[in-house]
């Protein structure tokens, strides 16, 4: 919503200027963008001479067999971008050779096992010749380039061992999250055509087993494309299903091979992965992203919005199942040739301080998660994390739904003691890596924004319904990009038509992102919840973020979430969705001052008409809220839900059926 439909001015945010941690870094390199004034130069140069930044940075960063000549082509309008059109480049190359030629013992990934205090160290000396024997494997079993490789495996080192070994090879990767069921796997391998899948026998998930190879066997009686499922031994139980000749052991297969593979030079843009979306709005899309203009995205944001030195231990919480993993675990911390803690566990396995054993264990210097993450172990209380060790801390990232102002400011008192840049960056898995976002050694964070567009990156606000592009600061509407950028995708797996329909015809000329935006007084941006879920109250555009922020300030608040009802007199009404904290009691008293504030916070016309308490709300297996399931269930429709396959706990369903029927 504007600020002018704000009844109640809200209080203005608080401003958190770098930290003198990084600002003045005592025997320590000064940040990479180390003042606001340095992030503007650069970020005008990005967009002034985007050839002359571009083609600086892609040397600099990256490896290429054969240099480019032009920087890139196509246009918005047309869906035709490419970058670095002429380039070559070997993507493991980059991301492996480069530091094991130099220095094979630099640690290439921390593998901490689901078993705690289980972690091991692989060199980047010892990836190689794991990714060159796996990827003599591939090619024995007939792939060649342009192939698809379908992946199902846990959060092991294999797992990126398998993705870099596509990579070497040429052949596009299509990760499937290791959660997800068999009928969505299959549906996966399906749309990919992709003739291997790569998997393990068992997975392990707090301590828990889970049958992955028994999934696999379920997908693939419906993919007769497969010829080949490779199975890595991870738990080594006797009684998992092997079928020969088509399933092999991958200890088996690399043993036979020679631990050395040539890089196949490839074009900067051949593809070099597709994954699917995380379904929080609708059916998952099976996004294309290419090799060289990712890859420089990927590498690039990392370099700067953790700021990523020598001897930093970097970590990453999300799965390789999403983008975050494949850009943040895998391809960004290696063609930095940095050190990726690869973490198989979760937040609350044994207890709620994993995380931070994890921290202080590992002395990691970066540490990424989601607001999910971060709502629940607040939700437990600070005693998980005061009695860690955390002082290696220099970075602490969010991403993939707003991080609401309280939990920012948990996450940065507690967890980063006041003395860590949050970063709370704002991204897709079709931009390929962050398009808005903090600095730390530069940007004042206001908590709750994702602040400034990353360079290259030129952002606008466009009304939603005459596409107009609203100027100056103080304004509110669809966010969307003015212009290609080098990671952003480039296509959805055999269907352009629905990649130009969904991102770059709905506003003709520019990248449509799906989420509402506005740009305040002082040109931050603030992301205001996906398009779909807006709220329309008498005329006035809620933001779902804003009002869900205002619930989450309240002391008792876990977790909530808003959707519109229909309303015969408002057009749509607000019905909001809140769990509590440990501790407290769900009561009639505890829900009315729930409404009160905020009512309070933004303004009369935000209140809640209906308020419900709920043990759990429906999320995405990535831990995203999925607002239209409780838009549907509110509107009487539980049985049009639609695709239902990245909800990560179905059993929900029937609950929140029964609790929605009781308020209306
Ligand atoms: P689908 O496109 O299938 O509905 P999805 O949009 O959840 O799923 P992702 O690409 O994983 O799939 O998520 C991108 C979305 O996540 C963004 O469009 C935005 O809505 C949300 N998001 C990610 N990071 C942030 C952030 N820092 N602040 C606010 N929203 C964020
Ligand atoms: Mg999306």
């Amino acid at each position: 919503m504007t600020s002018a439909d704000n009844q109640d001015q809200p209080t203005q945010p608080a401003v958190y200027p770098p930290p003198q941690r990084i600002a003045n870094p005592e025997g320590r390199e000064k940040p990479w963008i180390s003042s606001m004034a340095e992030y503007e130069a650069l970020y005008k140069e990005s967009i002034e001479q985007p050839e002359k930044f571009w083609s600086r940075v892609a040397n600099e960063m990256l490896t290429w067999d054969k240099p480019f000549t032009q920087v890139s082509q196509g246009s918005l309008k047309g869906g035709d971008m490419a970058w670095f059109p002429d380039g070559q480049l070997n993507i493991s190359y980059n991301c492996v050779d480069r530091w094991a030629i130099k220095e094979p013992n630099r640690v290439a990934f921390v593998y901490e096992a689901d078993e705690p205090g289980n972690a091991t160290n692989v060199t980047y000396g010892e990836l190689l010749s794991q990714v060159c024997s796996l990827a003599n494997v591939l090619h024995s079993f007939g792939l060649r380039k342009g192939d698809t490789v379908a992946i199902y495996m846990p959060m092991i080192p294999e797992a990126a061992v398998a993705m870099l070994a596509c990579a070497r090879l040429g052949l596009v990767h299509n990760v499937v999250f290791a959660g997800f069921s068999s009928a969505s796997l299959a549906e996966r391998v399906a749309d990919a055509h992709s003739r291997v899948v790569i998997t393990a026998d068992e997975g392990l998930r707090g301590g828990r087993p889970i049958r992955t190879k028994t999934i696999v066997d379920e997908a693939l009686q419906s993919c007769p494309e497969v010829e080949r499922v490779l199975v890595f031994r991870r738990t080594g139980n006797e009684s998992v299903p092997f079928n020969a000749p088509r399933d092999v052991w991958w200890h088996e297969a690399v043993a036979a091979q020679r631990p050395y593979c040539p890089p196949v030079p490839m074009s900067a843009e051949d593809p070099l992965f597709l994954l699917y979306t995380s379904g929080s709005t609708g059916k998952p899309k099976g996004v294309v992203h290419t090799s060289g203009g990712y890859l420089l995205g990927a590498s690039l944001t990392l370099k700067c919005v953790f700021d990523i030195h020598d001897g930093d231990i970097f970590c990453c919480t999300a799965d390789i199942g999403w983008i975050t993993g494949h850009s943040y675990v895998v391809y960004g911390p290696l063609a930095l040739g940095a050190t990726s803690v690869l973490f198989e566990s979760v937040p609350t396995y044994p207890d709620a301080s994993r995380f931070w054993k994890l921290v202080e264990d590992h002395k990691i210097t970066q540490f990424y998660t989601a607001p999910t993450a971060i709502r629940a172990l607040r939700r437990h209380g600070d005693g998980y994390v005061t009695k860690c060790d955390l002082s290696s801390l220099r970075v602490i990232g969010s991403v993939g739904e707003p991080i609401n102002p309280d939990a920012w400011t948990w996450y940065n008192d507690i967890v980063g003691n006041g003395r860590c840049a949050v970063v709370d960056t704002y991204w897709q898995t079709e931009t390929g890596s962050h398009v808005i976002t903090p600095l730390p050694g530069a940007t004042h964070a206001k908590p709750g924004s994702a602040t400034f567009p990353f360079f290259g990156v030129e952002l606008a606000i466009l009304d939603p319904t005459t596409g107009v592009e609203l100027e100056g600061n103080d304004v509110s509407g669809v966010l969307a990009i003015k212009r290609p950028w080098p990671s952003m995708a480039r296509s959805i797996a055999g269907d352009h038509k629905r990649f130009l329909e969904t991102y770059l015809r709905p506003y003709p000329g520019y990248y449509f992102a799906g989420d509402g935006a506005s740009r305040d007084a002082d040109g931050y941006y603030w992301i205001r919840g996906r398009v779909d879920d807006v709220i329309n109250v008498s005329g006035h555009r809620m933001s779902t973020a804003e009002i869900e922020s205002a619930l989450i300030g309240h002391s008792a608040v876990a977790e909530s979430a808003v959707v519109g009802a229909a309303d015969e007199l408002t057009g749509q009404s607000i019905c909001a969705f809140v769990t509590l904290k440990d501790g407290f009691e769900a009561n009639d008293t505890l829900k009315a001052e729930l409404v009160k504030e905020v009512r309070t916070r933004i303004g009369p016309i935000a209140t809640p008409k209906v308020l419900i308490l709920v043990d759990e709300l429906p999320k995405t297996r990535s831990g995203k809220i999925i607002r239209r399931i409780l838009r549907k269930v509110v509107a009487g429709e539980a049985d049009q839900l639609g695709d239902l396959s990245t909800l990560s706990d179905p059993s929900i369903l029937d609950i929140l059926i029964r609790e929605v029927s009781t308020a209306f």
